[in-house]
């Protein structure tokens, strides 16, 4: 089985994502997780990266491909993997397809307005190390400034100051958002709104793909 969390930057992907994980024991794949440790160790895919995705941009297919496919074969994705922000683009869907086009795939296409999207994204701070996410107007952590689980410094992403924001958006409107009519037509296709408090949406997104999932993992 394969989840697909789809839907624009902000739109709360990564959080339902490890819910997902939780609940469901597969584990969490989010490109841009995976390309930011690169580029904080500076290895040769973060030091091409690192300039595209302080722009805003998308990084190539090629090298998103690599990692995604390097990710997918190994062990623990043999029952199944939740994919946060991969593909964002129909070329990206067919690699995926090609690659590894047998397993049920899932797709929720979280929705969340513009402006909503904007105010969640400037007030959002991520631990550098463990990638833990909080909010100043909503999840803050226990001591001001500091990562619950590894106390590092938090930190605001590059790309979340307003004018790359704006530039994301245009990216997935443009780039990303073709994917909808290419999921609703392969099925499995659901929008959730994904506005509401965490644990509202997670329910909502729980009971829809609860009919998918084997008796044997539910829990
Ligand atoms: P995210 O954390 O998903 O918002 O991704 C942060 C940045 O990483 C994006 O703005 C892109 O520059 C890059 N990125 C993440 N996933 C992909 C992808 N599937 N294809 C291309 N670039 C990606």
């Amino acid at each position: 089985m394969r989840i697909i969390l789809l839907g624009p930057p902000g739109s709360g992907k990564g959080t339902q994502a490890s819910l997902l994980s939780e609940k469901l024991g597969f584990p969490k794949i989010a490109t841009g997780d995976l390309l930011r440790e690169a580029v904080r160790q500076q290895t040769p895919l973060g030091l091409k990266a690192k300039a595209v995705m302080e722009r805003g941009e998308l990084v190539s297919d090629e090298l998103v491909g690599e990692i995604v496919q390097e990710r997918i074969t190994q062990p623990d994705c043999q029952s199944g993997y939740i994919l946060d922000g991969f593909p964002r683009n129909v070329n990206q869907a067919l690699f995926l397809e090609r690659i590894d086009g047998a397993r049920t795939e899932i797709v929720i296409d979280l929705e969340v307005d513009e402006e909503e999207i904007i105010r969640r994204l400037s007030a959002r701070r991520i631990c550098p190390q463990c990638q833990a996410v909080y909010n100043l107007e909503g999840k803050l952590p226990r001591h001001e400034g500091k990562c619950d689980n590894c106390q590092a410094d938090l930190i605001q992403r590059e790309d979340d100051r307003p004018e790359v924001i704006r530039k994301r958006l245009e990216v997935y409107r443009h780039q990303t958002r073709p994917l909808v009519e290419y999921y609703k037509g392969k099925g499995n296709y659901q929008k959730i709104k994904g506005d509401g408090k965490i644990e509202e949406v997670f329910q909502a997104i729980y009971s829809w793909i609860k009919q998918f999932i084997p008796a044997e993992l539910r829990r």
